[in-house]
């Protein structure tokens, strides 16, 4: 396989891995609902509490984590997932490689 065409396929990984594990996780609760009158839009607000942000990364975290283990363990079950995570990304932009870091270590 080209290096090319191993590139389109992680991309179509990683979009159905985000989906999975992230968009599909507690943000979607925190993104639902009326727009905070106060803050919405606004930056200098803390919008998100420790508790919820600590939910979200556990839930990304134990989904990556099992989709690694399949990755491995468990190839077919492994594509059926990717597969389901794809219905979401359709509309996704393209994966670019990161230049630098966006966030200090220990976030
Ligand atoms: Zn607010």
């Amino acid at each position: 396989m080209s290096i090319e065409s191993r590139r389109r396929e992680i991309a179509r990984e990683a979009k159905a891995i985000v989906a999975l594990a992230f968009r599909n996780g507690p943000i979607e609760d925190l993104h639902g609902g009326r727009p905070c009158p106060t803050c919405a839009g606004r930056g200098g607000f803390s919008r998100i509490t420790d508790d919820e942000i600590k939910a979200i990364i556990k839930h990304a975290v134990n989904h990556v984590y099992q989709l690694l283990v399949l990755r491995d363990e468990n190839p077919v079950e492994y594509e059926r997932k990717i597969q389901f995570g794809e219905r979401y990304t359709a509309k996704w932009d393209k994966p670019e490689m990161p230049r630098r870091r966006h966030h200090p270590a220990g976030l």
